[in-house]
C-alpha cells in the first residue's frame, strides 16, 4: 500500500489528557502540524469500551475524525506490571479513578508499590497511537519500553505513573527526567518514531530540514 503522508496543516490530538498533551505538542512542533486538542474543541471524551490499546486508541481517533472532519491523532497507553500478569494494562486509567470521577495516581501506584518488594519488579509502558484520516483510512504505530518501578515515587516531572518507572539502564524514573530525556526512552517517543517514519517523513517541512 502507498504510504500517506500527513501534510502540515490542522491535526486534531484525540486526548483530554494534558500530559500526554504536552508530549505530542514536543514531537509534533518540527512537522509544521497546527495542534488542536479535542478537549479545546469542547468534544467529548468516548467511552474506552475496548479491550485492548488499539481498539480504544482508534475508537478515540475515528471520534475525533469524524466530530471534526480533520485527520486526528489518538493514544492509547497503559504500563504492564510482569508481577500481575500484565495488569493494568489497558484499564492502566480505571486504576486511577476516584467514585466521584477525579484522578487519584498516588493511591494507583501505591496499589502497584503493596506488592512484596522481594517481588518482581519488572513492568512496561505501551502506547499504541492511531490516526485517523477524514475518509476513514485509519493505521496504528506501537511503542514499548521495559523497565522497573520504583517505591516510593520520585520526581515532579511528567505525569500519571511517571515517578514510579525506571527504564531499562537508567537510574532516574521517568519523574525525575525532563521532557527530553523522558522523549529519549518513552514508549510515546517510541510510537511516534514508527509514525514519523511512515506518514510524516516526505512532508514539505520535513525535506527542508536537516536531517536530524
Ligand atoms: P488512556 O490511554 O487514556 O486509557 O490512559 C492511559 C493511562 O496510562 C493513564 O492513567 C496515564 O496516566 C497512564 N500513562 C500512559 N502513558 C503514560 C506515561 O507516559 N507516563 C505515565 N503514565 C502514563
Amino acid at each position: 500500500m502507498t504510504p500517506r503522508r500527513l501534510q502540515p496543516g490542522k491535526l486534531v490530538l484525540a486526548s483530554h489528557n494534558a500530559g500526554k498533551l504536552r508530549e505530542f505538542g514536543g514531537l509534533l512542533a518540527p512537522h509544521g502540524m497546527e495542534l488542536v486538542s479535542a478537549g479545546a474543541l469542547g468534544l467529548p471524551e468516548p467511552e474506552e469500551t475496548g479491550d485492548t490499546f488499539i481498539a480504544n486508541a482508534t475508537l478515540k481517533a475515528m471520534a475525533a475524525m469524524r466530530a471534526t472532519g480533520l485527520p486526528a491523532l489518538a493514544d492509547d497507553s497503559g504500563i504492564e506490571v510482569a508481577a500481575l500478569g500484565g495488569q493494568p494494562g489497558v484499564r492502566t486509567a480505571d486504576w486511577t479513578m476516584r467514585p466521584d470521577g477525579t484522578r487519584d495516581y498516588p493511591s494507583a501506584m501505591a496499589r502497584i508499590a503493596r506488592l512484596d518488594t522481594s517481588a518482581d519488579r519488572r513492568c512496561a509502558f505501551v502506547a499504541v497511537l492511531v490516526l485517523a484520516w477524514p475518509d476513514g483510512h485509519a493505521e496504528s504505530f506501537e511503542g514499548r519500553v521495559e523497565g522497573h518501578w520504583v517505591a516510593p515515587p520520585r520526581g515532579e516531572n511528567g505525569f500519571g505513573y511517571d515517578p514510579m518507572f525506571v527504564p531499562e539502564g537508567e537510574t532516574l524514573t521517568f519523574g525525575e527526567m525532563t521532557r527530553d530525556e523522558k522523549a529519549r526512552h518513552s514508549h510515546r517517543a517510541r510510537a511516534f518514531a514508527k509514525l514519523k517514519t511512515a506518514c510524516l517523513q516526505g512532508s514539505a517541512r520535513d525535506v527542508a530540514s536537516p536531517p536530524s
